[in-house]
């Protein structure tokens, strides 16, 4: 029901959907899930496509294992597979007569605004050309500390900056369970998910597949952006033939559940943030404050965590660390350092230089 009443469905693909632990390409599975898209597409819905298997891929060519790879040399397995990948698309897609686009992106495209809104554009644009884009990480040039290195947070992201409805991640698992089912008979999938609260953190063990790198704690944390930004998501087992049209019969997997969000499109960006770059602690006073729907200003800052540039996304926490807020700050890390405190007048003699008054401003801000 809920890929139903949508009109932007997301869809990620797990490495393993794609290549088996044997290397072979499972081409009949692509095929079949061609079909599954084109059905939506004639339905009027939109389609993205999140996918991995650039490094499964490009070990398969090579004849490489993954876990015997150093970054640099997984960044050009992953160029000579995203290739491979791209033209297993292809030919699969081609069958079913839809186009496909490809977008690669890294974790700053989607964590800087001017960035984030022009993949949304670009988005958008090939929505309304009728193709089907396709998203993965640009491996190839991403570094360990700015990489998502897991595609299910990149698709949450993804998911959120098209404003899909819903995102499905397919992997090989069923969805959530109460216990571990393959140590447990017991074991029940969870169905729907509304409030991702301990307990459900605790369920989500951390194993992986071999060439995936997301087991389900990176789809719990995909679950959560989804859930700050109003979309709804599910995880799904798509080692099954024509998994979205299993889903819409069988509902066999996990749904977290969401309420439409009232943020506007750059709020549900800055509270779903992957990376913020750090944090400020502020007294009770200025938690009243933005309760108010005011602005952060110096003087209600007691402590700041982390090295940050201004226009960064940032935590804003209450004395006990509950965080309150995410927001972008109009100040550096080293600024905030010399303000903090301090009443708004004295901020261009602090500095030495006139600057905004508010730390965060209240548009840039948005309560937890
Ligand atoms: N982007 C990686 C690839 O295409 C996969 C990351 C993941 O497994 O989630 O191989």
């Amino acid at each position: 029901m809920y890929i139903k009443n949508s009109k932007i469905v997301a869809v990620k693909i797990g490495s393993s959907l794609l290549i088996d632990n044997n290397m072979k390409i499972r081409t009949k599975w692509l095929i079949e899930f061609s079909k599954d898209v084109k059905k939506l597409v004639d339905q009027g819905k939109k389609v993205i496509i999140i996918t991995s298997g650039a490094i499964a891929l490009g070990c398969k060519k090579l004849n490489l294992k993954k876990t015997s790879l150093k970054l640099d040399k997984s960044q050009a397995v992953a160029s000579i597979g995203q290739i491979e990948l791209m033209n297993l698309f292809k030919k699969s897609f081609n069958k079913v007569k839809l186009n496909l686009s490809q977008i690669l992106l890294t974790l700053e495209d989607t964590e800087q605004r001017r960035r984030a809104i022009n993949a949304k554009r670009t988005i958008n644009n090939l929505f309304q050309l009728g193709f089907v884009p396709i998203v993965n990480e640009n491996d190839s040039i991403a570094t360990s500390e700015i990489k998502y290195g897991d595609n299910d947070r990149l698709a949450s992201r993804v998911a959120q900056i098209s404003s899909a409805d819903c995102l499905i991640l397919l992997s090989d698992v069923n969805g959530l369970y109460t216990k571990n089912p393959k140590l447990f008979e017991d074991a029940t999938l969870i169905k729907e998910i509304n409030k991702i609260d301990e307990k459900i953190e605790k369920t989500a063990s951390n194993e992986s597949g071999i060439y995936g790198t997301g087991g389900m704690k990176t789809k719990i944390d995909a679950a959560k952006v989804c859930q700050k930004s109003g979309c709804q998501m599910a995880i799904a087992n798509g080692l099954i033939l024509r998994p979205l049209d299993q889903i819409q019969k069988k509902n066999n997997c996990t749904w977290f559940i969401t309420e439409v969000s009232k943020l506007d499109a750059r709020k549900k960006w800055i509270i779903s943030s992957i990376s913020p770059k750090g944090e400020l602690i502020i007294d009770d006073g200025a938690i009243k404050a933005l309760k108010q729907g005011k602005s952060l200003l110096a003087a209600g800052i007691k402590k700041v965590n982390g090295k940050f540039n201004k226009g960064d996304h940032i935590k804003i926490l209450n004395k006990n660390m509950i965080e309150y807020a995410r927001g972008l700050s109009s100040f550096t890390s080293g600024e905030i350092i010399k303000i903090k405190g301090q009443h708004s007048n004295k901020i261009q003699e602090l500095l030495g230089y006139t600057a905004k008054s508010e730390v965060v401003h209240k548009d840039d801000m948005v309560a937890i």
